[in-house]
């Protein structure tokens, strides 16, 4: 079987494996739901062809990096509802999200990450046991991988 030509990982499932935990995180479940944005993040900076608005993702990852599940979550619904106040209802931008290095740019994206989507898929469900911790795992390789 052919890996996967962006993140590495050995199969070619990531895109469905992706599929998959949308509609988990889209279940409004823990510990799915929570780590939506972080599970975005991820795959789209482990598959970068894909995505447009990458310094977005890199900042969201970053402050979840440092300062965790919690601190994400309050920073998107400030940012969501200072953006409904002031622009109409926008999108949250990587204004919203700062601390985060420089954003290293799409010209040095990575192909090898120490953990990808398959992983984080474990069995191929995305078994709620330790899913937490998978996830916080595959955001450090994704982080790790792209120089910082
Ligand atoms: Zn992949």
């Amino acid at each position: 079987m052919p890996g996967c030509p962006e993140c590495g990982a050995p199969s070619d499932r990531c895109e469905r494996f992706f599929h998959e935990l949308i509609i988990l995180d889209y279940s409004g479940r823990s510990p799915w739901a929570p780590l939506h944005a972080v599970s975005v993040s991820c795959y789209f900076f482990q598959h970068p062809s894909l995505v447009a608005g990458q310094e977005f993702y890199w900042a969201l990852l970053h402050l979840y990096l440092r300062d965790g599940q919690d601190a994400l979550i309050a920073h998107t619904v400030r940012a969501r509802r200072r953006n409904s106040h002031r622009y109409g209802g926008r999108a949250p931008t990587v204004e919203d999200f700062p601390g985060a290095p420089p954003y290293p740019g799409p010209a040095v994206a990575p192909t090898t990450f120490a953990t990808t989507i398959e992983d984080v898929a474990a069995d191929g469900t995305f078994p709620a046991g330790g899913f937490a911790d998978r996830a916080r795992a595959w955001a450090e390789a994704t982080v790790a991988a792209w120089g910082f």
